[in-house]
C-alpha cells in the first residue's frame, strides 16, 4: 500500500504515539504535518529529520489545541489534509470532588474538543479531494472507566461518540472515521515512570511492569508506538475502506476482561 501524494496531519506528534504514527504514515510515503504547542528549534528539526528518513515532506506547525482557533488554524494552514489523526492528549488524576476545574477544562478542550475543531476544517478538504481518513486516538478508557480519571474518561468516551457521528455523516463518501483504543503504551512518558515505581514498590523493573502498571492488561506487555502506527496505516488502506464508525482496541485484552 502506498500513501504517496497524501498529506497527514497528526496532532500532538512531537513525541510518543503521535510521533510513532507520523513515522508509520511517512514510511508509506505520506507527507506529514507534526504538531504540538511548543515552537522550539528541536520541533522543526524533528520534522526535518523525519522527512529525510522517509523522503517525504514533513513540516512542524505549532498550535495549542486547548484553543479552538489554533486547532482550526492547524488544519487550514496544512493546506491539505487527506489523513487526520487526532492524537494530542493530557491526563490528570484526582478524585472528582477535588478535581481542579482548570484541569477538567483543559482535558476536555485538548482531548475532545480539538478533534471536533480539526475535523470540522478537515472534512471539506477531504470532500474536495474525494478521499479521507480520520483516526482518533482514544483509549481503553474510551470504553471502560477507572477511578480518579473523570475528565480523561469523559473526554475519551466523547471521542468514541464523535467518531461514530462523523462516520455516519460521511458514510456514503470515500471517507472513514475510526477510533483506536490503546491500553498502556510504552511511550517516553510511561518509561520515565518505571524507575519511580520501582523505588516506591521496592520491585524490579519486570515486576513493576507486570504487577503495578499492567494489572489490567492481560497480555502483561505494553503496546508499542509502532503497533499503533501500523494500526493507523491499516485504517488508511483500501482493505479498511468499509471500516468506519468503530473502535479498534490495541490493549492486550484489557477490554475483554
Ligand atoms: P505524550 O505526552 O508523549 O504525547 C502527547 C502529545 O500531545 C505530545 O506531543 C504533546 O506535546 C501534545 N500536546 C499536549 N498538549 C497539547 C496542546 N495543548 N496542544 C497541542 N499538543 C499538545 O503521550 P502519549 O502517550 O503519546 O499520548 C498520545 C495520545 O494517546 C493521547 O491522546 C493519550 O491519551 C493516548 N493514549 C496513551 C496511552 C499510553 O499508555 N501512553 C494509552 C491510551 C491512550
Amino acid at each position: 500500500m502506498s500513501l504517496i501524494g497524501k498529506t497527514a496531519v497528526v496532532t500532538g506528534s512531537n513525541s510518543g504515539i503521535g510521533l510513532g504514527v507520523a513515522r508509520a504514515l511517512a514510511a508509506e510515503g505520506a507527507d506529514v504535518v507534526l504538531n504540538s504547542f511548543t515552537d522550539r528549534p528541536e520541533d522543526h528539526a524533528l520534522a526535518a529529520s523525519l522527512g529525510a528518513d522517509f523522503g517525504v515532506t514533513a513540516r512542524y506547525i505549532r498550535a495549542d489545541l486547548s484553543k479552538p482557533e489554533d486547532a482550526r488554524a492547524l488544519v487550514a494552514s496544512a493546506g491539505a489534509c487527506d489523513i487526520l489523526v487526532n492524537n494530542a492528549g493530557i491526563q490528570h488524576v484526582a478524585p472528582i470532588d477535588e478535581f481542579p476545574v482548570d484541569k477538567w477544562d483543559a482535558i476536555i478542550a485538548i482531548n475532545l474538543s480539538s478533534a471536533f475543531h480539526t475535523t470540522a476544517v478537515a472534512l471539506p478538504m477531504m470532500r474536495k479531494a474525494g478521499w479521507g481518513r480520520i483516526v482518533n486516538i482514544a483509549s481503553a478508557h474510551g470504553l471502560t472507566a477507572s477511578p480518579f480519571k473523570s475528565a480523561y474518561i469523559a473526554a475519551k468516551h466523547g471521542v468514541v461518540g464523535l467518531t461514530k457521528t462523523v462516520a455516519l455523516e460521511t458514510a456514503e463518501e470515500a471517507i472513514t472515521c475510526n477510533a483506536i483504543c490503546p491500553g498502556y503504551v510504552l511511550t517516553p512518558l510511561v518509561e520515565a515512570q518505571i524507575p519511580d515505581q520501582m523505588k516506591v514498590h521496592g520491585m524490579d523493573r519486570e515486576t513493576v511492569i507486570r504487577e503495578v502498571m499492567l494489572t489490567r492488561q492481560p497480555s502483561k506487555q505494553f503496546a508499542t508506538v509502532e503497533q499503533l502506527g501500523g494500526t493507523t496505516v491499516f485504517l488508511c488502506s483500501e482493505a479498511a475502506a468499509q471500516i468506519t464508525g468503530t473502535t479498534i482496541s490495541v490493549d492486550g485484552g484489557w477490554t475483554a476482561l
